[in-house]
């Protein structure tokens, strides 16, 4: 943005030297120039950037623990299948040793063929035990990750807090300052020429907010441009309130 006034009004001096009607359009530009300075402040503000980055971080975070939950979802649903089978060997354990010790078995083939199906099935039940055990650990191993990773989490929410915030508050304080200027633009308008305020309204965008300009020994101090000694002369003999403009870059002429 070029500002020819950045950020202030012009200055006492410089009003004195423009004629009054000049100085009111000098004063309602410097007004908003410093209204558009603080929307500026206000939509370029680094806390607004942060919440974005923090957004987008808790977000990959979240999707992360999705994908961990899930890991451990499957785990316990394996451990679970695990459980179900010792189970069933338990039980089909002491259907064997019932019959083993029960008495109702006496061959001693049939007895020889139940101790072997008991005994590979204690074997069974160990080599699955010891599957269980490692599972265990692993949903162990992940639950440790879930909680740090609960905790980056609270460490990301607390900083978003902080930002927002910190946004909030800043954003508070350019109200304040926007309803001042506003107020005090509304005031300088009221005694504005009206051609020159909608000569003026009308070239802002043109000019970044600054359409007017000083003519500082014949030269436009907006284009740069020396003007010609016959304009300058027709425009030392215009109405102190007439609508004066560079004929070079058209911005609106103090002189
Ligand atoms: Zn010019």
């Amino acid at each position: 943005m070029v500002a020819r006034y950045p950020g202030r009004p012009p200055t006492e001096d410089e009003n004195r030297l423009a004629s009054q009607a000049y100085e009111q359009i000098l004063r309602i530009q410097g007004l908003d120039v410093a209204i558009m300075q603080l929307r500026h402040r206000s939509d370029g503000h680094p806390a607004r950037a942060r919440l974005g980055e923090l957004g987008a971080a808790l977000a990959e975070h979240d999707e992360s623990v999705a994908v961990i939950e899930q890991r451990r979802h499957e785990l316990q649903r394996e451990q679970k299948r695990l459980d179900d089978e010792v189970a069933s060997i338990e039980a089909r354990r002491r259907d064997v040793d019932g019959k083993l010790y029960g008495g109702q078995v006496t061959a001693s083939k049939e007895l020889l063929a139940l101790q072997d199906e008991a005994a590979s099935l204690l074997d069974r039940q160990t080599r699955i035990e010891d599957d269980d055990l490692v599972v265990m650990e692993r949903v162990e191993e992940i639950e440790g990750e879930l909680a740090d990773l609960a905790d980056r989490r609270a460490e990301l929410e607390r900083q978003r807090a902080e930002s927002q915030a910190e946004l909030d508050t800043a954003l508070a304080e350019i109200r304040t300052e926007l309803e001042a200027l506003e107020a005090e633009r509304t005031v300088a308008v009221e005694p504005a020429s009206a051609e020159l305020l909608e000569r003026y309204e009308s070239l802002r965008s043109q000019f970044d907010g600054v359409p007017v300009a000083r003519l500082v020994n014949g030269r436009c101090d907006g284009c740069h441009i020396q003007l010609s000694a016959v304009a300058v002369d027709r425009m030392a003999k215009m109405a102190d309130d007439a609508v004066v403009t560079c004929e070079e870059c058209g911005r609106l002429l103090v002189r």
